[in-house]
């Protein structure tokens, strides 16, 4: 095992996590302090307060990971006799780094929405609303035949040919090629100014466009053509798509009186807020963490019996109300979840990569209601 520093660390955050999967206007990313330090402990948090920073520093860490960016809406000063001031310089006095992760952390895969369905027993989980997807790319190589098993396997290594669950896919046809090499030419096969004809194999290969630069790097490392001729063409075709909240079925049908109990106890909560007929049966249901008030006609329409979402407005429970969708509100501070989820799967990560972090799962609540 050994020591790292903030930003291996979060490179192998990110790879989870990109911040290129954050919804456009959002703050993602480091906000406070530096990652170019050792990192031994990280706090992973859903809010920065002062209770929580206290818990940082008494655990030793150099590194706060949150969900909400301290800093969100557009910081006009940095006052030290102010709330936000008083946080951050507390921060930087004891040079603690804080970094960010929040949409990016909804919508990606094994992140808050899919902590939140897999808590909430769903089934056949499926993203709520698209947000992100890629492009896929096709390559077609010509290789003479001796080299078609090198070339075959080295774009196999940079990632091409993964379709669905599907790995190491490609087609592979034999033919002629004929070239003949200028006097400037420094050919692999063939003679000056000759018409050569040689046996050729095309390997067709698709990936997504994300790892073009890698796939091309190499085929041109690998091929023994000083012109390797290639065709590389965008398709239509999407992969890796993301998004943001998720929608699933139940086992089986429940009361939707019950089902509100089920969530109150998955989610760790005294209460829920139901709006919809309490004895009706559900079984499609959507969630989407946080605050969800401008998705409920997506929930509608992609099907849902019930939607389970936060900081549910007064006029659009009446609007839910009046489409007949039922909702559970059971309170913004369920994304907690994602305190233990992101400790859990950092951790195992930095096991994989054999780095020695430990990530620290805040005890402290950052609900700021209380039921009496
Ligand atoms: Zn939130």
């Amino acid at each position: 095992m050994k020591e790292t520093n903030g930003q291996h660390l979060i490179s192998l955050f990110e790879h989870w996590a990109p911040k290129s999967l954050a919804v456009d206007g959002d703050t993602v990313g480091l906000q406070i302090g530096t990652l170019n330090k050792t990192i031994t402990k990280v706090l992973v948090t859903l809010d920065v307060n002062l209770d929580t920073v206290e818990e940082a520093i008494k655990n030793g860490c150099e590194l706060i990971i949150a969900h909400h960016p301290p800093i969100y809406r557009g910081m006009k000063n940095m006052r030290t006799d102010l709330p936000q001031g008083i946080l951050i310089e507390k921060l930087i006095k004891n040079d603690i780094a804080v970094y960010a992760a929040h949409t990016n952390l909804d919508i990606a895969t094994g992140g808050v929405n899919d902590l939140l369905a897999n808590a909430l027993q769903l089934e056949n989980i499926e993203i709520l609303e698209q947000t992100n997807s890629e492009q896929l790319m096709k390559l077609a190589v010509f290789t003479p035949k001796e080299s078609t098993n090198v070339v075959r396997a080295a774009l196999d290594i940079a990632g091409a040919g993964q379709i669905g669950e599907y790995q190491s896919c490609s087609f592979t046809s034999a033919g002629e090629g004929r070239f003949k090499p200028s006097d400037l030419a420094n050919p692999y096969i063939g003679q000056a100014n000759e018409l050569e004809v040689v046996e050729e194999d095309k390997i067709e290969v698709v990936f997504p466009v994300s790892i073009k630069n890698k796939v091309l790097k190499a085929l041109l490392t690998n091929h023994p053509y000083e012109e390797p001729a290639y065709d590389l063409i965008l398709l239509e075709s999407e992969v890796n798509k993301k998004g943001l909240g998720r929608i699933g079925k139940l086992p089986k049908k429940l009361i939707l009186a019950e089902y509100a109990e089920v969530v109150k106890k998955q989610l760790n909560v005294p209460f829920v807020r139901v709006v919809g007929d309490l004895t009706q049966e559900v079984q499609k249901v959507a969630v989407l963490g946080g605050d969800g008030n401008k998705y409920i006609q997506t929930a509608k329409r992609a099907g849902a019996d019930v939607f389970i979402t936060g900081d549910l407005y007064f006029h659009v429970a009446q609007d839910a109300e009046a489409i007949g969708l039922s909702v559970i509100d059971p309170g913004h501070h369920v994304e907690q979840i994602m305190k233990h989820g992101v400790a859990e799967y950092m951790t195992e990560v930095c096991i994989q990569n054999n780095l020695l972090v430990e990530f620290i799962s805040s005890k402290i609540s950052t609900d700021p209601f209380q039921l009496i």
